[in-house]
């Protein structure tokens, strides 16, 4: 670019010096012709008939009077009489132009050029009144020579001036350059930039617009990046949950088996090992069939369609009724009727089962259970154990009990509300829980979010 620049401002130089020369050239030949012409008119008017004789030797002497211009007398058909040049003596010079001119206009100029000497020579010729032609002729220099003339002039010329453009260029090239420079380094650094000069405005623009776009595409990738990260550490968690989960049946079952393969157990310790072989392999099959379950949520998208909510809450109450009277704990239903949801049966199912047998496993005896359903939500409180506030916002996290001493037969998978969490989640409802210690809980479903 810088270069482009150099020799773009060195060549208008040059062009401009050459048109220059060439131009106040043609205007210096013309202006010394217009002189020779003035000469030649005032050498005319020095010219006196009676002074000098028509021939050879008045020609010379009239010469010699005009510091010797040539002097030609003719006749006045233009047949030349004298010359002060004698070679010519005998020419006839009727079809020049300045003769026909004076024969018929009666005077006339003409330029023509002697490429021999290189200089031109300026004629006038005048008719003195039909009787006889003179004419007189002086040098002047051909436009070529004034030309090569000015040539050493017109170098010294051209070199200034290139170096004055040389200067010239560099500074503007610098003038150009830099705020172009600038905007470059701005844009490397993937900052918002911002243009010297008005010209490269629409250049910032596109370039902060690419860079705005390029950050949201590193933010929309770093964060699927975190989303992916997560869902890793996630997946080796649940891993690791699970494989813990079945630790403890399995190595129970597989201790008990050992003894009875060893054999010398009495009776009653042999009922006692097959019934925890039994007991064990059942919670194997429960946290497998809980995992399937906890996992179809969202492997399955099925269609959805009308739920009657009211209907399925009495429905789950009452299937749920002989859990609660075995401890004395009371089944309050506060169900207004007909509350349809757009949803499935089986995933509508999950959420009450969870949260009322929760809301009857963690309650005390002699308790109550209210199930509250509106167009608006569904609600679910107790008057049990309640849960301690630290421990809140980890019950909707999968395996997470509060008592690890619930795992046992009676005991969940802490599965029950993740599944609720996750079925909320894809359905775009939103689930919390209030809680007291030793007062109760409340599940909350709202479906209006
Ligand atoms: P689990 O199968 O252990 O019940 P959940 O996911 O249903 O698993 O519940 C997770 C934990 O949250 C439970 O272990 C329990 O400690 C606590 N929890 C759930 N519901 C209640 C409730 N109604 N009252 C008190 N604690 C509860």
């Amino acid at each position: 670019m810088k270069w482009r620049i150099w020799l773009l401002s060195l060549g208008i130089t040059l062009v401009c010096v050459l048109t220059f020369g060439v131009a106040s050239t043609q205007a210096y030949y013309q202006s010394s012709i217009d002189d020779s012409k003035r000469f030649l008119r005032v050498y005319m008017n020095a010219f006196d008939p009676a002074a000098y004789a028509l021939d050879e030797q008045g020609a010379k002497d009239f010469s010699q009077k005009l510091n010797g211009a040539r002097v030609t007398f003719m006749d006045a058909q233009g047949n030349v009489l004298a010359d002060s040049l004698a070679q010519n003596a005998d020419a006839n010079h009727a079809d020049r132009a300045e003769i026909q001119s004076a024969v018929f206009e009666g005077e006339g100029f003409a330029v023509r050029g002697s490429s021999t000497l290189g200089k031109n020579m300026v004629y006038f010729c005048k008719n003195f009144n039909g009787d006889y032609l003179v004419r007189v002729a002086v040098f002047t220099d051909s436009d070529w020579r004034i030309f090569a003339r000015t040539l050493p002039l017109l170098a010294l010329f051209s070199g200034v001036m290139l170096a004055l453009s040389a200067v010239v260029a560099t500074a503007a090239s610098h003038f150009i350059l830099n705020p172009v420079k600038k905007l470059a380094a701005q844009a490397v650094d993937s900052r918002t930039v911002t243009a010297e000069c008005a010209e490269l405005q629409p250049v910032a623009d596109i370039l902060n617009e690419r860079n705005r776009n390029l950050r949201s595409q590193m933010q929309a990738l770093q964060a699927e990046q975190e989303a992916a990260e997560k869902a890793r550490a996630s997946k080796d968690e649940f891993i690791s949950n699970v494989t813990h989960e079945m630790n403890t049946p399995l190595t129970s079952i597989h201790g008990y088996a050992e003894l009875l393969q060893a054999g010398g157990l009495s009776e009653g310790q042999k009922q006692q090992a097959y019934q925890t072989v039994l007991t064990q392999s059942e919670r194997l099959i429960d946290l497998i069939a809980c995992i399937i379950n906890y996992n179809k949520i969202d492997t399955e998208s099925l269609p959805s369609y009308a739920v009657d909510l009211s209907a399925l809450a009495k429905e789950t109450l009452q299937a749920l009724r002989p859990a609660a009277d075995k401890r004395n704990i009371r089944l309050i239903q506060n169900i207004e009727d007909n509350v349809i949801l757009q949803s499935r049966h089986e995933l509508l199912s999950e959420i009450l089962g969870n949260l009322v047998r929760n809301a009857i496993k963690y309650n005390r005896d002699g308790g109550a259970v209210t199930v509250t359903v509106t167009p608006c939500l569904l609600s679910v409180a107790d008057t049990g154990i309640g849960i301690a506030p630290e421990n809140i916002p980890k019950v909707f996290s999968r395996f997470f009990t509060v008592d690890r001493s619930h795992n046992g037969k009676n005991g969940g998978f802490g599965l029950g509300l993740a599944v609720v969490k996750k079925i909320c989640k894809a359905s775009g409802w939103d689930i919390t829980v209030q809680s007291e210690p030793q007062k109760g809980s409340t599940f909350t479903v709202r479906f209006d979010t």
